[in-house]
Parts: structure tokens; C-alpha cells; sequence
């Protein structure tokens, strides 16, 4: 039994785990451990009698089952018996013992998990022998907590649920395209999750899985598995067998999905009791009625069928989340004969050549002849690495690990943007028109995305070249990512004119973090006269800019972990310096301020005081206003470059016109500087 509410979420999850798995880590120890915590609930009117003792065994014998099934890989120790639980009300389901019992099973170091077993009172009032939530951590018991019962083998069924596989059902199928289902729960006779459970009862249990659900347990090594994405005769050794270098599960892929399995389980050694069709009780001289479900099996699988529905099989009645045996029909013998033919739902067909419980099983698979090639959707490439620190988003930043290294983002492209209607045979990726892997059978090897591990800052532009078994390629659209180092934030800075605007400045820095130092650098002119550090700002004082020149410098920052901001570039223009009558520069332009005078006014002659006369230094005639301002005036247009340093004294001659006498202006000194 399991619990259907949650049983996607949980899915989900065992989902998840097993995409990490598959990407990183492989070489740790096969060997699953879990241990099992018992918790007895007494609902109202009902008293509990459960040790320890039984318990254990209970525990031990499920144990052995699962050692026996898995080859030693999946093992389950008893750890403690809880006091016996006393609800207010009637607990029936897995997903209320931790509401009633507070108990929240936590495994200890060395333990994959560890798993609550409530057991009630058997009632009628609770549909089922046992209850789980697919991929969780607590079963329901309904009674049955005894050694020689049905119970643990219930339990068994229960503990597939919580490392997460559905039910083995069983399937009638039409025989000719379209291929139309009808399914039935729990149908298939040869699997715990069926009704192997409640039939085998043996001292030592058995519970024996088909290959298909042991592979979904991740017990079967990668030479067990094989797939048939080509016409072919394929192999494959018996699933319980051990020394046959064959396969022992044969997937028959459809629209990029393992659609169909094949497997092999002749009824011998201990699956001796599949080919019979009554078993006895351990202990009593009774019998359970048993269909025989042996041989060469076809299974169908879960799928999604979101692109290619069209070539998987529909269903009559409903999908069930579990494996289905393809059976002739739902109340005969589960076995089926060397020489049946199986039309598929993609139109490949399938043929059971020979059996031989020594050396294997032989199937011949007829491919439908695949014109198609593989098809795309849109190539969605994704950092996956730190996307932040502290509140800096950083997707695609390169992040520091220490002071002098750098973290580089990794990226991951998922594989599922190229899929095919029969199967990827590989898939390469290109990086920036490089091709820098192939993966060879993405799906069997269960290979979800490629990961991509950046070394430096760059867009990279990611691309995936899918080829189908029947040699026909697809490329999907290119897509890229982007990184950077990642930068501290800049901080908010102000410039204001200094004493003197022409030549020098204040910059006032707003620090991002008291964290972080900033360095002025970089100065196109003058020189930091000072720095004054108060309350997060810094102010700093430029002096001797050169004149009319605009101001550049740098402005970084730089954290106590090395992160830069990149740089502020600080500019700055200082006001005009222009000379005039009073003062000016070497090497600049003095243009005479000569005044504004009356129409037909004489030359004007600047002249300069040396000594004790005036000596004339440059005559102009006049000229209308250059800017055409002062209409009715005249002025006088002269320019001196000063050479040298000094103090000057002059006055403005006018000479004497037709209509004005000569005049002479009071003297002015101008003073000249180095700028
Ligand atoms: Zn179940």
C-alpha cells in the first residue's frame, strides 16, 4: 500500500537524489545502510503487545530478504523499540505517527536513513496490511507484527516504498498498433512490490524484486544493464543468477524514455515458488492459491511521453506510477512462451527466442525504421554555483575562496534540450565552437546534464549536438553565460570646487563598507594636499591642478578578503583661467580689455610704463563689437603672450580723429605668473 497524497512530492525528492548521484558521487560505499525504529501505537480500545525481541527478528528477517535480493547492498539494522505511543484518536496512516508519536527518525553517522515502523492493532478500519509514503521516513503496520505471518513480507513491500518504488502491476495489452493498456494494482506476481508479498510466505523470507525495480533500487552494476535502441538480438542472464556476463535488464528506449524492459526469471532456487501455483505455509499444513509468474517477462515503465506520446502505449483504465508485466490476460498464468511476439507501441516489435536458466536468455528486437532525427528545445545553460555573498547578487561572479584564489562558477546544461524518438546515442557539447565532451547513452547512464567548470572570466557560449542510433544529428541553438569577478560596490562620491576652482578640488568618498580602503590614483595633474577620514567619508584635497585642463584620477576600493570595485574614475573640469587686465600667465593669452568707445574714435596704442616712459607695445584700429553686442561703439582688438613672469604697467593711448581729441586712460598693473 502507499500512500497516494504524498507520493509525488516524495517522488520529487528521490528524484533529486539520484541526479546528484549520478553526477558526482560514485565511488563511495554501495552498501546502503538503514536503520529502523519500531514505535507500537495503542489506539483507543486497542492494547499492544511488542517487544523487542520480535522486532528484531522482524528487522533480521527483512534483512536477509533484502540481502538476499540486492546482493548484499541494501541492509536494515532494528535500533530501538519506542514506548508504546497513546493517541486521543484512531491513528491509521504513516503520515500521522510523527504528529501522535513526536518521533522524528534521525539515522546515526554510517546510516543512509533511518525509518519509523508504527504498528497498530490490526483493524479493518485501515485498508491495508501495511502504508508508506513513497521515498519517506515512516510505515504504518496494521498488526501483523509477528514472525510467521504475512507481516514481513508486508513490511518488506513497505520498506521498497521508503527507498522509493511504486507498485508492480500488471498489464493486458492489444497486440497491434495502437497499443491500448489496461492495468491492474499490485497484478505483477513475481515482485514484492506486487503480490509476490503476501503469497511467498517462507522462513527465511523472500522478497525478491524484478530487475527492472532492483535497478531502480541503483543496485545493479552498469554491465547489468543494457539497452536496445537498435534491431538486434539481445542476451540476458537470469536476474538472480550470478557469473553470467550478461545484462540482467534489457530496456527497449521510445521517445528518449525506457519505455518497455525486458528481464529473465526462471523459477529456480529460490524463485522455485514463482512457476507454482499453490504454497504452503511454514509451520501449518496450509496453502495459499499462487499464479505462476516466471520466464521471460516485458515490462512497461512510467513515462512521460511529453514529446513522443504518440509512439508510447496509452492506457484504458489508468497509469500507475510502478512497472507493469505484460501479461496475456489479468487472471491466467504470468508466463510466456519461447516464440511470442510483442508488437511495441513505436511499432518495434520483440520476439522471445530461447531460454536457458545456465547461460541466459536470448530476445530479438525489430527496431520500426527511424527516419527521424532527434529534435530540440530551447538550450537553457545555468550558473550553478555561489550566485551571491552577503547582499551582492552574483550570478555568474566569480567569487574569491581565499585571499589569492579565485572561485570559478560552474555551469550546468541540462541534456534534455536534445531528445529523440527512439534515443540519443550521444551528445556532444561544444563550448565557444569547441567541442569538449561526448556522452555516450546520456539516459541509461542516467547523465542529466553536462556540468561545466569556467576557469576564467568570459561568455561562454554553450551548444549540444545530439545523434540518434539511427546515425541522424541534431544541434540545438546556441546559448551563453557570462563571468565576471565579482565587485564590491562602489562608493558614492562628490566633487566640489577647492579654494580656488581654476585650480583645485574636494572629493568626498561615502565608504560602501568600513570594510574596504580606497586608494586615489592615477592624478592627470596637481597633488593630494590632504585626506581627512570621518564618520565613513573621506575627503579629499586636490591642489595644483593644471589649468584649464580637465582633472582624471582612479578612485579604488578594496576589502579586507581583495575584492576590488572595479575603480571609480573621478573627473573634474576647473573653472575657466583666463588673463586679464590685472592679471595673467605665462604662456597665455591676454586679450586687451580695451573698453567700448564712440564711433570714429582714433588707434588705440597700449603702452607700457618701463622706467620713467611709456613705450608703445601695440596699436590696433577700431573695429565693430566681435560679438555684435554694442552696436554704436567701437573697440579695439589686441592680443599679448607673455613670456616671462612679471609686473607690468600700462595705460591705452587713443589718438586724436576728425571728431574726438586724443585721450589717455588711467595706467593699470597687471601682474603674470607661472600658472
Ligand atoms: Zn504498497
Amino acid at each position: 500500500m502507499i500512500r497516494r497524497g504524498s507520493a509525488i512530492k516524495s517522488l520529487f525528492i528521490v528524484i533529486l537524489i539520484s541526479i546528484f548521484l549520478a553526477n558526482g558521487a560514485q565511488a563511495i560505499d554501495p552498501i546502503r545502510q538503514y536503520q529502523i525504529d519500531v514505535v507500537p501505537i495503542a489506539n483507543p480500545g486497542t492494547t499492544m503487545n511488542v517487544t523487542e525481541e520480535v522486532s528484531r527478528q522482524i528487522i533480521a528477517q527483512v534483512d536477509l530478504a533484502f540481502n538476499d535480493a540486492t546482493d548484499g547492498q541494501i541492509r536494515f539494522t532494528f535500533r530501538k523499540l519506542h514506548p508504546i505511543s497513546f493517541p486521543d484518536t484512531a491513528t491509521l496512516s504513516s503520515g500521522d505517527i510523527q504528529k501522535v508519536t513526536g518521533l522524528i527518525p534521525v539515522a546515526d553517522p554510517g546510516f543512509d536513513k533511518a525509518i519509523l515502523v508504527g504498528v497498530i492493532a490490526n483493524t479493518s478500519a485501515a485498508k491495508f496490511g501495511g502504508e508508506a509514503i513513497l521515498g519517506g521516513n515512516y510505515i504504518m503496520m496494521n498488526g501483523y507484527w509477528t514472525l510467521n505471518s504475512i507481516g514481513p513480507g508486508i513490511l518488506a513491500h513497505e520498506l521498497g516504498h521508503s527507498l522509493g518504488i511504486s507498485h508492480a502491476n500488471s498489464a493486458v495489452c492489444t497486440t497491434q498498433l495502437p497499443i491500448v493498456c489496461e492495468q491492474s494494482e499490485y497484478g505483477d506476481f513475481s515482485s514484492v512490490m506486487g503480490t509476490y508479498t503476501s503469497k511467498y510466505v517462507t522462513n527465511p523470507l523472500i522478497s525478491r524484486f524484478s530487475a527492472t525495480e532492483l535497478d531502480e533500487l541503483k543496485v545493479l552494476p552498469k554491465e547489468s544493464k543494457a539497452i536496445a535502441a537498435e534491431s538486434g538480438d539481445y542476451k540476458v542472464a537470469p536476474a538472480y543468477s550470478k557469473g553470467i556476463s550478461l545484462p540482467k535488464v534489457l530496456y527497449i528506449p521510445i521517445g528518449s524514455e525506457l519505455t518497455y524492459s525486458v528481464e529473465y526469471r526462471p523459477a529456480i532456487g529460490k524463485d522455485s515458488g514463482l512457476s507454482m501455483s499453490q504454497l504452503q505455509v511454514p509451520g501449518i499444513n496450509s496453502f495459499y492459491p499462487n499464479t505462476p509468474s516466471h520466464g521471460l517477462q516485458l515490462r512497461m515503465l512510467p513515462t512521460v511521453g511529453t514529446q513522443f506520446k504518440d509512439s508510447q502505449p496509452t492506457f484504458s483504465n489508468y497509469k500507475i506510477n510502478g512497472t507493469a508485466l505484460i501479461v496475456s490476460a489479468f487472471k491466467a498464468d504470468q508466463v510466456q512462451p519461447i516464440g511470442k511476439v510483442f508488437t511495441l507501441s513505436d511499432g518495434s516489435t520483440i520476439t522471445f527466442l530461447s531460454g536457458d536458466p545456465n547461460t541466459g536468455a536470448t530476445v530479438r528486437v525489430q527496431r520500426s525504421l527511424d527516419k527521424e532525427p532527434p529534435i530540440v528545445s530551447e538550450l537553457r545553460p545555468r550558473w550553478i554555483t555561489k550566485q551571491w555573498i552577503d547582499y551582492y547578487p552574483g550570478r555568474g561572479n566569480i567569487f574569491k575562496n581565499s585571499l589569492n584564489e579565485w572561485d570559478y562558477p560552474i555551469a550546468e546544461i541540462p541534456l534534455d534540450a536534445i531528445t529523440d524518438n527512439t534515443l540519443i546515442k550521444t551528445i556532444q557539447v561544444e563550448v565557444n565552437g569547441q567541442i569538449v565532451e561526448q556522452i555516450d547513452q546520456p539516459m541509461l547512464n542516467g547523465i542529466e546534464s553536462y556540468t561545466f567548470k569556467s576557469t576564467k572570466p568570459d561568455t561562454f557560449t554553450f551548444r549540444l549536438i545530439g545523434t540518434d542510433y539511427a546515425g541522424l544529428s541534431t544541434s540545438t541553438t546556441t546559448a551563453s553565460l557570462t563571468s565576471t569577478y565579482f565587485q564590491i560596490r562602489t562608493p558614492y562620491t562628490q566633487i566640489e570646487s577647492g579654494k580656488d576652482p581654476r585650480t583645485s578640488l574636494t572629493l568626498i568618498v561615502s565608504s560602501s563598507s568600513e570594510k574596504t580602503k580606497y586608494v586615489l590614483e592615477n592624478l592627470s595633474s596637481g597633488k593630494i594636499a590632504s585626506i581627512v577620514e570621518s564618520n565613513g567619508e573621506i575627503e579629499y584635497t586636490i591642489t595644483n591642478l593644471t589649468r584649464n585642463q580637465q582633472f582624471t584620477a582612479l578612485l579604488s576600493g578594496r576589502d579586507d578578503l581583495g575584492y576590488t570595485d572595479g575603480g571609480t574614475e573621478i573627473i573634474y573640469e576647473p573653472d575657466t583661467t583666463e588673463c586679464t587686465n590685472k592679471q595673467c600667465y605665462v604662456g597665455f593669452q591676454w586679450n586687451v580689455d580695451t573698453g567700448f568707445w564712440a564711433t570714429g574714435a582714433g588707434n588705440m596704442t597700449l603702452q607700457e610704463r618701463i622706467g620713467t616712459k611709456w613705450i608703445n607695445i601695440q596699436t590696433a584700429k577700431p573695429v565693430a563689437d566681435p560679438k555684435g553686442a554694442m552696436k554704436n561703439y567701437v573697440t579695439y582688438l589686441m592680443k599679448i603672450n607673455h613670456k616671462t613672469p612679471g609686473k607690468h604697467i600700462y595705460r591705452l593711448s587713443i589718438a586724436a580723429s576728425k571728431k574726438y581729441s586724443g585721450q589717455i586712460t588711467s595706467t593699470f598693473t597687471q601682474v603674470v605668473s607661472t600658472p
